[in-house]
């Protein structure tokens, strides 16, 4: 076999790769952030992504207790206050919450210190009603910002899932120190297969379960393949529609057929790799931050 992953962790009792279903729990919160003036008015709107606290999440809980899994969902904390019996589902059975903004900011386009009050904002929701601070991040609409990993490392997460940098764990390194990052990228995201929402700008066109599912699955088997970590960027409102979650089924039943794969929370995936860093079993790549600290220079500028 060809080794198109150079140097995977070795995944617990000698998994050959760690697969979450990880999801970005965010109900109305874009609703609120997008349209704050006129939100009571966009009714339907408002009903799409209630579905996801109302229906969605008690049928993908139900769905993860059925095959003994525990899986992650990044919630922002106004999605945790407003939609506790939700929430309660989640914790009830061991799923990790994860922090997801308050009212799913865009960080990069808000300034340091209110990031800093979003930060503090989402990680008092979720002490709340897990009773610790979340340990995992995952930036709303990917919107990691020049502040974040600082931000991240000084409050002491364990972990982001924001970035795309590799198929495996590997370290960012900022001025504050350094934090793990557990990657996933646009293949395992369910917008661009299912999303068709004007008021957001989402225009794709929807395709069936199935072929999503090709999509999702291809990911997973090169994962298998190669030692990688499958962890997808998945929406209550729009996967645990009844047709999606069907599919969902399927595609956990096709994992455990094909065996040894680890299904855990990020948590729990960051928590083997810091173990495995710990005792010097393994040493991830990393990627220094920023990237560009300012404009490239250019030999010619375009005139339009
Ligand atoms: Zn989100």
């Amino acid at each position: 076999m060809l080794p198109l992953i150079n140097n995977p962790p070795p995944w617990p009792n000698g998994a050959r790769c760690a697969a979450c279903f990880a999801f970005d729990f965010d109900a109305e919160s874009l609703l609120h952030l997008y349209y704050p003036n006129d939100a009571a008015r966009r009714i339907n709107l408002s009903s799409s992504l209630r579905y996801g606290p109302r229906v969605a999440v008690p049928r993908i809980v139900s769905i993860w207790r059925h095959f003994g899994i525990r899986q992650t969902m990044y919630v922002p904390g106004w999605v945790v206050e407003t939609y506790p019996e939700a929430i309660e589902l989640l914790v009830a059975d061991g799923h990790e919450i994860g922090h997801h903004g308050w009212l799913h900011e865009r960080t990069n386009q808000i300034s340091r210190s209110d990031e800093r009050r979003v930060l503090e904002a989402g990680m008092a929701a979720i002490e709340k009603v897990t009773g610790k601070p979340p340990v995992g991040y995952r930036s709303p609409s990917g919107a990691f910002s020049e502040f974040t990993l600082d931000l991240l490392v000084e409050y002491g997460f364990s972990y982001d899932s924001s970035l795309a940098g590799d198929d495996i764990p590997y370290f960012l390194e900022g001025g504050k120190g350094r934090l793990l990052e557990l990657p996933s990228d646009h293949p395992l995201d369910d917008w661009p297969q299912y999303v068709n929402l004007k008021e957001f700008n989402m225009g794709m066109t929807i395709q069936s379960p199935q072929r999503a599912m090709d999509v999702f699955r291809a990911e997973f088997d090169a994962a298998w393949e190669y030692g990688g970590l499958w962890s997808s960027i998945w929406h209550p409102f729009v996967s645990g529609r009844l047709a999606r979650a069907h599919a969902m089924v399927e595609l956990i039943e096709y994992m455990q057929r094909k065996g040894s794969v680890w299904f855990a929370t990020m948590e729990e995936i960051a928590d083997h790799i810091h173990g495995l860093v710990e005792r010097g079993e393994w040493t991830p790549s990393s990627e220094r931050l920023p990237f560009w600290s300012e404009p490239v220079p250019q030999i010619a500028m375009p005139s339009r």
